[in-house]
């Protein structure tokens, strides 16, 4: 690499920092910044700035916004009712891509991890439950990871819940689409079997 002008390692060095980023991509992404149209290469730069100064967080539910709440908060058609809890705005997004819920968010960047000294008041729980006292909410759907964190998470947020007037659910765990029993899990075997539904 010391071949490359110092300016050109400074950016492959950090390129290949971002995520899913090797050197060798990296390098292949700079060599691709340096001959492309330069106009490209210019607006890729503003509009990386841009993104910066414009995008923050819904004061709800902590997804991404440019405006003051974000497009799912704002949008007349969601279901009020139903509120879907996520560890973080990638998992909203994966969510959303299945189009399968019409209901809002709350994002809680992040999930407890004792093990972390991450505690409840480092996510935004005291924020969901606000939410949920203040917002004619029938349903919450916690919709945290299948890991200890998630788990750990899930279970708190329900002793918080439970004393409610709500529905409160949690999203089900099972055997991927194009999967196969005998190479699935024991725990996830469990989970399918618990999470069973009638078939007929
Ligand atoms: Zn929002």
């Amino acid at each position: 690499m010391n071949a490359y002008p110092p300016i050109l390692r400074d950016l492959i060095r950090r390129l290949s920092k971002l995520p899913g980023l090797g050197e060798k991509s990296a390098t292949r992404v700079a060599m691709h910044l340096l001959q492309c149209p330069r106009e490209d290469a210019e607006s890729l730069a503003e509009v990386i700035r841009q993104m910066r100064d414009r995008v923050r967080t819904c004061p709800r539910c902590f997804h991404f916004t440019d405006g003051e709440l974000c497009s799912i908060c704002a949008d007349p058609a969601r279901d009020t009712g139903e509120l879907c809890v996520v560890e973080s705005t990638a998992d909203l997004l994966a969510l959303e891509q299945s189009g399968a819920f019409r209901g809002r968010y709350h994002v809680l960047q992040g999930a407890l991890a004792p093990l972390d000294a991450v505690g409840p008041d480092d996510i935004r729980i005291r924020e969901l439950m606000r939410r949920v006292d203040e917002e004619q909410v029938k349903e919450v759907i916690i919709a945290t990871n299948p890991s200890n964190e998630g788990e750990a998470t899930a279970h708190y947020l329900l002793q918080l819940l439970k004393d409610r007037p709500l529905k409160i659910s949690r999203i089900a765990y099972g055997i991927p689409m194009g999967g196969d029993l005998k190479y699935t899990d024991r725990i996830t075997l469990e989970r399918a079997l618990k999470g069973r539904q009638n078939f007929a």
